[in-house]
């Protein structure tokens, strides 16, 4: 077991959010931001660069959008940092991927330093089957059908949809398990962490299972809360703002009472990245090993069939 970790300026637990930009709109952004930055805390909103033609479910605003890029621009002054979900919410190809990398650059002032893959966008990396190994593997396509089996082209060099250089070169930190508990760390005490079969990713990283609004609140219970404040672990919220937390306008009463509950207690509330790269400097073994990762990767598979995990 892994010793406590000594958190920033004492803290006693560190909690923090990636907001999935999947269907968002402006104003209800607007709506959970004002509160999440009142209560203090400074948590990660992913972005997508641009538009696509296609219609999709998914599809919510992008930087194309003026007032929605000057409002992100404003939040990220703030504190708040802008995290990658792709290019937009269908596949982009590699040429796409790449304008659309500039641009994230010439609109934020750097590199996105934290993704996650987007559904079903072909370019997604390591997703699909390629997220597991060995009997996992074989379990995950039997269980799907093999429908995400090679289905997904980002780490393949002969592809259209490959870019896994360019997220090399760009992206320091990219999501892929995600588990029920509160404690992400506990569930994923290797994070972040390197795969030696997955070069095209720096640093892999976990997140606690926070899909919808009814998840996210069940996940910030008052017990989960303080187990997470005595276990003095960390969270990495995983959630998509726009699914049921704001209606008309109007901010869940629950999300907000457990926010406020969670923000009176002495936690480390930091962007994803600004944690990540704190745990990066703690870790003195960067690769997982084989033991590790199919230890990780039964936990997941074992919430994804009970829970449907993300
Ligand atoms: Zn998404």
């Amino acid at each position: 077991m892994k010793e406590k970790i000594i958190w920033p300026n004492k803290k006693k637990f560190a909690f923090t959010i990636f907001d999935d930009t999947d269907r968002a709109n402006l104003e209800d952004c607007k709506v959970v931001y004002e509160y999440l930055d009142k209560l203090s805390f400074k948590t990660t909103k992913s972005i997508w660069v641009e538009q696509s033609n296609e219609k999709n479910y998914d599809a919510g605003i992008t930087c194309e959008n003026k007032l929605y890029l000057e409002w992100l621009k404003k939040i990220q002054k703030k504190g708040f940092e802008i995290g990658y979900h792709n290019t937009t919410y269908s596949s982009s190809k590699r040429q796409e991927i790449d304008k659309g990398l500039e641009k994230f650059i010439k609109f934020f002032g750097h590199s996105p330093k934290v993704m996650a893959n987007h559904s079903n966008n072909k370019e997604n990396i390591y997703w699909g089957s390629n997220r597991l190994s060995g009997l996992r593997k074989i379990i995950y396509n039997i269980l799907t059908c093999y429908k995400k089996n090679n289905y997904y082209k980002g780490q393949d060099s002969s592809s259209l949809y490959f870019w896994g250089d360019l997220c090399k070169k760009n992206i320091t930190f990219v999501r892929n398990f995600v588990f029920a508990d509160i404690n992400t760390l506990k569930k994923c005490p290797y994070m972040p962490y390197k795969d030696i079969d997955k070069p095209f990713v720096n640093y892999w990283f976990a997140s606690s299972e926070g899909n919808n609004s009814k998840k996210f609140i069940k996940c910030i219970s008052n017990e989960n809360q303080d187990r997470l404040e005595k276990e003095g672990g960390a969270c990495i919220m995983y959630t998509h703002f726009a699914d049921g937390f704001c209606k008309n306008g109007e901010l869940s009463k629950d999300f907000k009472k457990q926010m406020l509950r969670l923000s009176g207690k002495d936690g480390w509330f930091v962007p994803a990245t600004t944690l990540l790269e704190f745990l990066r400097e703690k870790n003195q073994n960067e690769f997982i090993n084989n033991n590790q990762k199919a230890n990780l990767e039964w936990k997941w598979l074992l919430d994804k069939i009970l829970l449907g995990s993300t």
